[in-house]
Formats: structure tokens, C-alpha cells, sequence
């Protein structure tokens, strides 16, 4: 983090100093959607932090930040969501930020399908002896 150019335009038109690459999810390097800051300094998308710890949790190891892999946030306190980065990165960058919701919303909703069609297929095998009688009955 270089020391901004305080140029006291309040004209706002000097956004060239900074650019979106500024504003980088340290896990999926784009723009940060829901900024979260680990107590390292480090930041995340709130869905990458989320999803990172998931799978440390799943795989029984303490939440390290994936950069410096200091301890993060205590697994049992949930993570914030810094307003004062969000606004920052809504202003400067809407439209780039609009263009990432969708995508992250889009690849929620994936997932979303992805986790149901799982959840289906394993309501379907604990209805597998009901189903062993209607074998022919082929999906
Ligand atoms: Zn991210
Ligand atoms: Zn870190």
C-alpha cells in the first residue's frame, strides 16, 4: 500500500493514481466484492474468506491466512465486512463491481444447483432400497 497523492481535488475526476488492481482479493486476485480484513491486514472477498476457512475447518486445520499464513479470525467469529473499503470500491469502480457481483452471484447460484442436485442424488440413494424395486425405472 503506497502513500496516496493527496492532490485535495475534491473534483474526484483523479482516479488515474488508483486503479482497481489496488483493490485485489488476495485468494482470487480480482476486485474485492465484500472486502473482509484478516488481522494480518491482508484482504478477501467475503465468499473467498468464507469458502478458505470451509475448507480448513473441513479439513480440521486452523485458519491461516492464505498469503502470509498468519493465524486469521477465530473460526467461531464471523467475519466483517469493511464498509469503509466496499464504499471506496463502489465509487471508484462500479461498474467493475457490478460486473463481479454478477459473476460471483451467477457462480453462487451454480453452486447452489450443484448442491441441491447432491442433495437429490443422496435423498435418492437413502430412498435406494425403494428405488432397487423400481429399477427399470432408469433416470
Ligand atoms: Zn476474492
Ligand atoms: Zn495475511
Amino acid at each position: 500500500m503506497t502513500g496516496l497523492e493527496h492532490e485535495a481535488d475534491e473534483g474526484g475526476a483523479h482516479d488515474a493514481s488508483l486503479s482497481a488492481n489496488n483493490f485485489t482479493c488476495a485468494i482470487c486476485f480480482e476486485l474485492l466484492l465484500d472486502p473482509v480484513v484478516g488481522s494480518c491486514g491482508h484482504d478477501f472477498c467475503m465468499h473467498c474468506i468464507t469458502a478458505w476457512k470451509d475448507e480448513r475447518q473441513r479439513a480440521n486445520k486452523s485458519i491461516q491466512c492464505p498469503v502470509c499464513r498468519s493465524e486469521l479470525i477465530s473460526p467461531y467469529q464471523p467475519f466483517g465486512v469493511c464498509i469503509r473499503i466496499r464504499e471506496t470500491i463502489e465509487k471508484l469502480f462500479p461498474e467493475q463491481l457490478a460486473a463481479r457481483r454478477r459473476d460471483v452471484e451467477q457462480a453462487r447460484l451454480a453452486a447452489a444447483a450443484h448442491a441441491a442436485a447432491l442433495n437429490a442424488r443422496a435423498l435418492s440413494d437413502a430412498a435406494g432400497r425403494a428405488r432397487a424395486a423400481h429399477n427399470s425405472v432408469g433416470c
